[in-house]
């Protein structure tokens, strides 16, 4: 059975970052949504060249679109030990999606984080990240180099990043993804972690609470396959 999990939270979260290291520790399939639209951008696919405006000015890109993206990565074999998902589902629309996609998967149920931080942090978080402009790797917030320490290319500031539009991220945050949270609260295999701590120890404290909630979903199953 898959260890399938959804890191949730608004932008600068940190959710990013710890969806590569629990993916990476637990040998699962890491999709970042976000790194999979900046990705298009640069390859100037068709899904790229839409996405670019929408996401320059803080919008989303639309539902069947996104849906069509996660859709076709689930499905592929090297999902099968499970996956973690960052950035995905960010409506209602999409997260009833994924419900469909896991139904038809039938590879163990749905973990949901909620990686919690105060809107100020956010904002001071956002304004300081640095990503590197050839790999796309998260700088250091401790660390001050100017070169990406995993490849040497330029470390630069998101375009989307800059004050005004991380204002409009996290209002719609607040409108479209915050209902998301209230779809997926009630249901025995979501959990939330503060985020507001050293990256190290949010990262025990989601171990700890991922596992908890796996238990809780084996379980969930196993009761309603009784019932059947
Ligand atoms: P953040 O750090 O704000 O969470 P991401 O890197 O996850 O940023 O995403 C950057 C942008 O990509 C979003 O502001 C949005 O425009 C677009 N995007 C990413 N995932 C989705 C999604 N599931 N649905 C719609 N738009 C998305």
């Amino acid at each position: 059975m898959g260890l399938n999990v959804i890191m949730m939270g608004p932008p600068g979260a940190g959710k990013g970052t710890q969806a590569t290291r629990f993916a990476r520790e637990r040998g699962l399939l890491k999709i970042s949504t976000g790194d999979i639209l900046r990705e298009a951008i640069k390859e100037q696919s068709a899904v790229g060249s839409a996405a670019r405006a929408l996401m320059d000015r803080g919008g989303l890109v639309d539902d069947a679109t996104m849906i069509a993206i996660v859709c076709e990565r689930l499905l592929r074999p090297d999902a099968h030990a499970g996956f973690v998902l960052d950035g995905f589902p960010r409506t209602v629309g999409q997260a009833r999606a994924l419900d469909r996609i896991m139904e038809e998967r039938d590879n163990g149920p749905l973990i949901v984080v909620d990686v919690v931080v105060p809107e100020e942090e956010l904002v001071r978080r956002l304004a300081i990240r640095r990503i590197c402009s050839a790999c796309g790797t998260n700088a250091d917030p401790f660390g001050a180099s100017a070169v990406c320490t995993k490849c040497g290319g330029a470390m630069v500031q998101r375009t989307d990043d800059n004050s005004a539009v991380v204002l409009e991220r996290l209002k719609v945050y607040q409108r479209a993804t915050r209902p998301v949270l209230e779809y997926y609260r009630e249901r025995p295999t979501f959990r939330v972690v503060n985020g507001a701590q050293a990256p190290q120890r949010v990262a025990q404290e989601m171990d700890t609470l991922i596992d908890d909630a796996a238990a809780a979903g084996v379980a969930m199953k196993a009761g309603a396959e009784r019932t059947l």
